[in-house]
């Protein structure tokens, strides 16, 4: 049993308290616990609902499940000790690696001892008579904390499309979000796989390999780049330990939070040869660094089709039969408007005879029976069915929390026509709850650990400024979440990226969500700065109070 957690509700006693509940033990949780219980010396607890810590990588353990981030910067930048000893095998990481990485800071900082794992919140709720959350969970009755941090990740919930007749369907189905630890054995099988965005992408050719046949379900093509995964050698990685900081510190003063150097030019500042080398040698040296060969790709729709065009090329060039290219080519929507995938021979799969592409705006699926998807031109047989069809990103994961504000405040109802906060770190009559990676910041559009870092940091500085004035109780209000919202809309409408219809950026990936975009895409420095202004001002947007102004 961790520490701090005591037998308190199963005597009927009062509900343990902790300075600071955390609800995740993923990149997030796991740095927020050790700043918090290691700089300022609270009394935290972790809750995790997974048997190890992990977070999104403790689910996500489909066939080619690795991150898009390179390893080197797809780690904590707060330790040099750990970012030392801590040798990448790979340019990408794949998803056991980062299990193990993540292990391996639980216990060097000796994280375990009060993280309470096979622990579920039900509901969190503000006691506005004790100025504190009382948090429910499945297993350990109700706890209580000062302060209620959301540690939860933005793609956590699974997006599991209503088809009628699922449950009829006599063979096995499983979300790339949920899936079985054991791993599932494709040998000799017929499997049918729904969705083409980052994850369908990097599972088919892995799928591929193994299954008797693959039939690929696709709704929008997409655009993807090839990863060039490959072993880091050790000169590669002597050149990397020595240039780390300047890496990072490259990594924290961009938009995306990778340290890529953007080329300074106009796609369309360039002759058409200059343009196509630095796109071929882009694509050569792979990744999502290609967003990086002009300054301008997602903001002018002129040179961003100029970009279209080449990967639209380069897909006609791998993929054999052509009518299956010009499936496989997407032409609603720009590049990177959409998340934009990276791949390990994702086109070239689609020449191998085991694999078929199936259209599903053209013959859309009716229903799957219990021999398989039934579109409206045939039914496919099928023993495995696997959707890679997302996630319910960014509020999912919060809704599911069941929260309660002041007021009776709820947060289901205060979202239901899309998310509302103040830097995406708090919404209003939520006091003295964080939401690490929420809505309205830059999260998702940013290489994670960086977005992670500097919103802990920043949390754990505002809770130290509390302590240190006196203040128990930090809120903000709807004007001040107002304002953030309209400048998140505005930051998005400055881009491209409202131009894709159905991305989860907008929450257009699930049935009846309201379509908002909801991550901050001013610019992960940029953000940086913003929170830097606000806390310097004494948390300017936030009212700070006393014991006996609560009372
Ligand atoms: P996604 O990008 O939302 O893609 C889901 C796919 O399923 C899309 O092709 C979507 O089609 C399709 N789909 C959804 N509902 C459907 C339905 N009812 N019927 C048919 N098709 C349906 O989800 P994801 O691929 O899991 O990726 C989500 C995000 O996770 C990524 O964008 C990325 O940020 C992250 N991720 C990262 C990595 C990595 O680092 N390597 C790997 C995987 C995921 P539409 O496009 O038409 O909606």
């Amino acid at each position: 049993m961790p520490d701090g957690i005591n037998n308190h509700q199963a005597q009927g006693g009062a509900a343990p308290q902790f300075d600071a509940i955390i609800v995740g033990a993923g990149f997030s949780g796991l740095y927020q616990l050790h700043q918090l219980r290691d700089q300022l010396g609270l009394n935290v607890l972790v809750i995790e609902a997974g048997d190890d810590v992990g977070g999104t990588w403790y689910w996500n353990r489909y066939p080619g499940a690795r991150c898009d981030s390179e390893s080197h910067y797809y780690s904590y930048s707060f330790s040099r000790a750990l970012q030392e000893e801590w040798r990448w095998s790979e340019r990408y990481p794949e998803h056991g690696e980062i299990r193990r990485y993540l292990a391996h800071v639980a216990d060097r900082f000796d994280l375990r001892r009060n993280i309470s794992l096979n622990t579920r919140l039900t509901a969190a709720r503000w006691d506005e008579a004790g100025n504190r959350w009382l948090i429910d969970t499945d297993t350990r009755g109700t706890l209580s904390a000062t302060v209620f941090i959301t540690a939860v990740g933005c793609l956590s919930a699974a997006n599991i499309p209503q088809i009628p007749g699922l449950d009829t369907f006599k063979g096995a189905w499983h979300h790339t979000g949920r899936w079985p630890h054991q791993g599932v054995d494709f040998t000799g099988k017929r499997v049918g796989l729904i969705g083409t965005g980052s994850t369908g992408i990097q599972a088919t050719p892995v799928i591929a390999q193994q299954a008797a046949q693959l039939t690929v379900f696709q709704r929008t093509a997409n655009y993807s780049i090839p990863a060039r995964n490959r072993p880091l050698t050790d000169e590669e990685w002597s050149e990397i330990q020595d240039s780390y900081e300047a890496i990072r510190e490259r990594a924290r003063s961009s938009t995306n939070g990778h340290p890529f150097v953007i080329f300074d030019k106009s796609a369309l500042d360039v002759s058409p040869a200059e343009r196509s080398r630095r796109y071929e040698e882009a694509w050569a040296r792979g990744g999502l660094g290609f967003r990086a060969a002009f300054n301008d790709l997602l903001k002018n729709p002129a040179a961003n089709a100029t970009a279209s065009d080449f990967i639209r090329a380069k897909i006609a060039e791998i993929v054999r039969d052509p009518a299956t290219a010009a499936k496989l080519t997407p032409t609603d929507h720009p590049f990177a408007s959409k998340r934009p995938p990276v791949d390990t021979d994702y086109f070239d799969t689609f020449n191998r005879a085991n694999v078929t592409l199936v259209d599903i705006k053209a013959t859309p699926i009716e229903r799957i029976e219990a021999r398989g998807i039934q579109t409206t031109e045939t039914l496919h047989e099928l023993d495995i069915i696997v959707f890679a069809t997302g996630f319910d990103a960014l509020t999912g994961p919060l809704l599911a929390l069941e929260i309660s504000g002041a007021g009776g405040h709820n947060l289901r109802q205060d979202w239901a026509a899309g998310p509302r906060s103040y830097l995406g770190l708090q919404p209003p009559h939520y006091p003295n709850m964080f939401t690490i990676t929420g809505p309205g910041s830059p999260s998702v559009l940013t290489n994670m650990p960086v977005a992670i870092e500097q919103h802990t940091q920043w949390i754990t500085a505002c809770i130290s400024y509390m302590r240190a004035h006196g203040f128990v109780r930090i809120e903000t209000s709807e004007e001040e979440a107002g304002t953030w919202v309209a400048k998140v809309n505005a930051a998005a409408n400055a881009t491209l990226l409202p131009m894709a219809n159905s991305s989860w950026y907008l929450g257009a990936n699930v049935p009846g969500k309201p379509r908002v975009f909801m991550p901050y895409a001013g610019g992960m420095a940029h953000y940086a700065r913003i929170c830097d202004e606000v806390a310097r001002d004494g948390y300017r947007g936030f009212t700070l109070s006393r014991a006996r102004q609560v009372a």
